[in-house]
């Protein structure tokens, strides 16, 4: 492990609660600094929707889900089991506060305000893997370009042209000219016939996430962290109070053996799609727009004819295939109704249906790996970094939505600076970090 030169910061004993992405990165960050870590797992390490997932890491891509078009989609999530995303009637009261503020989120201006706030740590997704690379991190089993297919050619070209603008304000490859007809096959021989027109996102790049979390896991063990699994967080406990005593801040544990309490000089929240829990249990307040619940999504490994090149992703299917490992991960869904980890069957059939109507010959009696996760859904699509206002020496770092991969690497950045009480720099600049922050609301804000 490479040490970081940027942080002279004296070393501190640092707790991080859930090992999935963000705490398996951010563990990364803080022994690479120089801390010393432990961290816990309700499970084990690289649990909750670290696994399973698609493992894309896309800039071009990684916006607030809120924006124009979700409120017609939200309707149909209510009505419509089969929709992609699926919303529970009887979870609806639950989900009042944040339906209401994820409704005020999907104005144009609120999703520029989220993308512009995003973009900060977006722009140095790619360095940050690289470094993960140069560190020795094996960032195997996937490979580059995203190839976006949609029924529709007119909103395909719609995409496209977007894509394109984005790809300029980021500095990256532009995507590449629509194809139509035979030649989409041609260039693809994965695709369906039915397919008539795609195009190719070359900058885009995905990764095996199983193996990445292991070789987070590995590498933190290797550095000296030690690491507890089977252990839920309950509750933090710290107070101005409990810092001006020189008291450092506290987690309940709670194991097999019965509960424990564990005092370290700084504490790292990320509980994942639990960490609202973990927080409301500490009496945590947090803002609307960033209280955390679980959007689940499935996935499965299946047998393929032909693997394609790049990965496939179906914009009107709202269901992607991926070559991962030398096998096909088809991924999609959205389900709102309370539960961390309920697996629907029936959701799987439907993700299975979904898949079939784009990429040619899948073989579901080969089927691996069916996998359910929730996603830390924030209803302005903005993840918590952030001190806790009552004591600044507890971090919580969780609500990264859909985009945990791709900004797992800076997130454990932007902790090891709040960590050590520094500004966080991400891609060469200063993040302004308020837009992610546990700060007491003030008038004119939004919600
Ligand atoms: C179907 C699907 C596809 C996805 N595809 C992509 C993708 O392609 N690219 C991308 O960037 N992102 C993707 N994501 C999102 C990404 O997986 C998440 O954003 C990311 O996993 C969030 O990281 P996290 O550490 O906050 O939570 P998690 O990875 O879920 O980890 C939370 C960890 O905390 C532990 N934990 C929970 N509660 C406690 C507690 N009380 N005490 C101790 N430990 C606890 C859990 O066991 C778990 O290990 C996808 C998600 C899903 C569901």
């Amino acid at each position: 492990m490479t040490k970081e030169t940027g942080s002279s910061a004296a070393p501190q004993d640092v707790l991080v609660l859930g090992g999935g992405l963000i705490g398996l990165c951010s563990a990364f960050a803080l022994l690479r600094a120089g801390h010393r870590v432990t961290l816990v797992d309700r499970d084990r390490p690289g649990s909750g929707a670290a696994r399973g997932n698609a493992g894309e890491i896309t800039p071009l891509t990684a916006l607030p889900l809120a924006g124009p078009g979700m409120m017609r989609e939200t309707v149909r999530g209510v009505l419509t089991r089969s929709h992609f995303l699926s919303i529970a009637p009887l979870a609806l009261p639950a989900l009042t506060a944040f339906g209401v503020s994820f409704l005020a989120h999907c104005s144009p201006g609120r999703l520029a305000a989220g993308t512009r706030a995003l973009d900060q740590l977006v722009r140095g997704a790619f360095s940050a893997f690289d470094a993960y690379r140069a560190d020795g991190i094996s960032l195997a089993g996937g490979g580059s370009g995203y190839l976006y297919t949609h029924r529709d050619p007119a909103a395909l070209a719609a995409y496209r042209d977007g894509m394109a603008a984005r790809a300029e304000h980021l500095g990256l490859a532009a995507p590449e000219p629509i194809l139509r007809g035979g030649a989409v096959q041609e260039a693809e021989p994965a695709l369906a016939a039915s397919v008539g027109a795609s195009f190719v996102a070359p900058s885009e790049r995905f990764i095996d996430p199983g193996i990445l979390v292991d070789e987070l896991e590995a590498r933190v063990r290797a550095a000296g962290a030690r690491v507890i699994a089977g252990a839920e967080a309950v509750r933090v406990e710290g107070t101005a109070s409990r810092r001006a005593s020189g008291s450092g801040p506290a987690a309940v544990i709670r194991t097999a053996a019965g509960e424990d309490r564990i005092v370290a000089s700084r504490i790292v929240v990320a509980c994942g799609s639990r960490t609202g829990e973990v927080l409301r249990a500490s009496g945590v307040r947090v803002p609307p727009r960033l209280s955390v619940r679980p959007g689940r999504g499935y996935s499965c490994t299946v047998g393929a004819e032909t693997l394609p090149r790049a990965l496939l992703g179906s914009l009107d299917r709202r269901t992607v295939a991926i070559p991962l490992s030398g096998r096909l991960r088809i991924v999609g869904l959205m389900d709102f109704d309370g539960s961390h980890e309920r697996f629907d069957p029936s959701r799987m059939r439907q993700l299975a249906a979904r898949a079939s109507g784009f990429v040619r010959g899948l073989d579901w009696s080969d089927v691996t790996e069916e996998w359910v996760g929730a996603r830390p859904m924030t209803p302005s699509g903005l993840p918590i970094v952030s001190p806790l206002p009552a004591d600044p020496r507890i971090v919580v770092a969780t609500g990264h939505n859909m985009h945990g991969v791709s900004l797992g690497p800076v997130t454990g950045e932007l902790v090891a600076a709040l960590v050590e009480g520094r500004p966080g720099r991400i891609a060469g600049a200063d993040v302004d970090m308020r837009p992610f922050a546990l700060r007491a609301h003030t008038r004119g804000e939004s919600r």
